[in-house]
């Protein structure tokens, strides 16, 4: 399967969460099993050449995708949460929206110091919330120096805030 069948795949929602968004909605490729499968083997083909020791998802949809990933590669999963879901003492980080804040969690003793991670989600937009779970991984003791996505939507300037930050960073699939 290529990209652009993938990116067929992908189902586009206008006005939301709100209107003047054009939301991309990867729940569509997720339920198409050949779809979802070369994604994953996609993913997984950069992150076996990244030589990953972990992948950490960024909660919700980084789940699915990096969880089924790691999985393919042998290799750990650690979820980035929402606040309050870890059950032991967390490091988490604030970040902005576009209107208020967010926050992101995890729990420390799930990063072996040094060890290589990529960080993992759906979509990269802003790159806001990819900035905010960079953050907590170094924090952690984790190095990162790659990021994967599925997709990113380029004109919103998230891949080049990566890249300042000096991580290496691939989406399968764009929507300029
Ligand atoms: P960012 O922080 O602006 O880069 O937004 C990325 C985060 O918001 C990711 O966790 C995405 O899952 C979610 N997101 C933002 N826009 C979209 C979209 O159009 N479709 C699906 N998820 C989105």
């Amino acid at each position: 399967m290529s990209p652009e069948d993938l990116k067929a795949l992908v189902r586009s929602i206008p006005d939301f969460p709100k209107p003047g968004i054009l939301f991309r909605d990867v729940t569509t490729l997720i339920s198409d099993g050949p779809g979802f499968a070369a994604a994953v083997a996609m993913l997984s083909q950069r992150v076996e050449a990244a030589g990953a020791e972990a992948i950490a998802g960024i909660e919700a949809r980084g789940f699915i995708f990096g969880a089924a990933v790691a999985a393919h590669c042998g290799v750990g999963f650690i979820p980035v949460r929402k606040p309050g879901k870890l059950p032991v003492p967390v490091l988490a980080i604030d970040y902005a929206l576009e209107y208020g804040t967010d926050t992101l969690e995890i729990d420390p003793g799930a990063i072996a110091q040094g060890s290589r991670i990529v960080l993992m989600d759906d979509l990269i937009a802003t790159g806001g919330t990819a900035m905010a779970a960079l953050e907590l991984i170094r924090r952690a003791g984790g190095v990162v120096e790659e990021a994967l996505f599925l997709v990113d939507l380029p004109e919103l300037g998230g891949t080049s805030r990566l890249r300042e930050a000096g991580v290496s960073v691939e989406a399968l699939l764009d929507f300029p």
